[in-house]
């Protein structure tokens, strides 16, 4: 899933100046499972926003809370347009995506209360890490399931750089090495013979760099 963080209140408030009616837009996806940008935490925002405004003496503060299923499908967010053409502000509790959906399907000014942060998991209560770089071109068979490009602080997909030390990257003793992660893997699974082939560098071209990627399915156009 996509991982977001709330931005710091003070951020999100010193963008509100000068607005008195503010429409609250929450995720039910990915930021409600990580309890970032849900039903529940646009309720929390919404009120620690009014509060605020009121504690500082301004003119108070008007707020509209809604939740939809997905912000990144136009099928949710274009019957928000009549609603948000009635305050003088959006704010998207989504990830980045769902901003831009809002922002380009509402014809209002949207605002981001979320820092999008990457595509994981959660490995425990509270904590959610990295997993996927989203390179376009899936290695995982080749690495038992771990990622070369997210896991390893350097994406390299030649084994380890000389700073990984006792199972921990070079870059912190907080972070394990990827590389020492996929050779105990494929030990364990019996596939070190995956690390003995020669393989063509790797081809980044569908990647991040080159413009923003598409994925067309011809069978699902109408
Ligand atoms: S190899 Fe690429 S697609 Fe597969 S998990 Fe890593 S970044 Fe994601
Ligand atoms: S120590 Fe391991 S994870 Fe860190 S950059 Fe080197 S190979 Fe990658």
């Amino acid at each position: 899933m996509i991982v977001a963080e709330a931005k710091p209140l003070a951020e999100i408030y010193a963008l509100l100046e000068g607005k008195k009616k503010v429409l609250m837009v929450g995720c039910k996806e990915c930021v409600t499972v990580c309890q970032a940008g849900g039903e529940k935490e646009v309720g929390l925002l919404a009120a620690a926003l009014r509060v605020k405004r009121e504690l500082a003496g301004g003119p108070a503060l008007e707020t509209t809370e809604k939740t939809v299923q997905r912000q990144c499908d136009p099928e949710y967010v274009v019957p928000l347009k009549a609603l948000a053409a009635e305050h003088d502000l959006v704010i998207s509790m989504a990830c980045g995506v769902g901003v831009q959906f809002m922002a380009e399907h509402l014809g209002a000014w949207v605002i981001p209360a979320l820092n999008t942060k990457f595509g994981g998991g959660s490995v425990e209560q509270g904590i959610w890490e990295e997993r996927c770089g989203f390179c376009g071109d899936c290695v995982l068979h080749l690495t038992g399931g771990i990622c070369p490009v997210a896991r390893c602080s350097k994406s390299l997909f030649n084994g380890p750089c000389g700073g990984s030390h006792d199972g921990k990257c070079e870059v912190s003793d907080d972070v394990a090495c990827g590389w020492q992660l996929i050779f105990d893997r494929l030990k364990a699974t019996g596939r070190l013979d995956l690390l003995t082939e020669v393989r063509p560098p790797k081809d980044w071209q569908t990647s991040r760099d080159g413009g923003p990627r598409r994925v067309v399915r011809e069978d699902l156009r109408l």
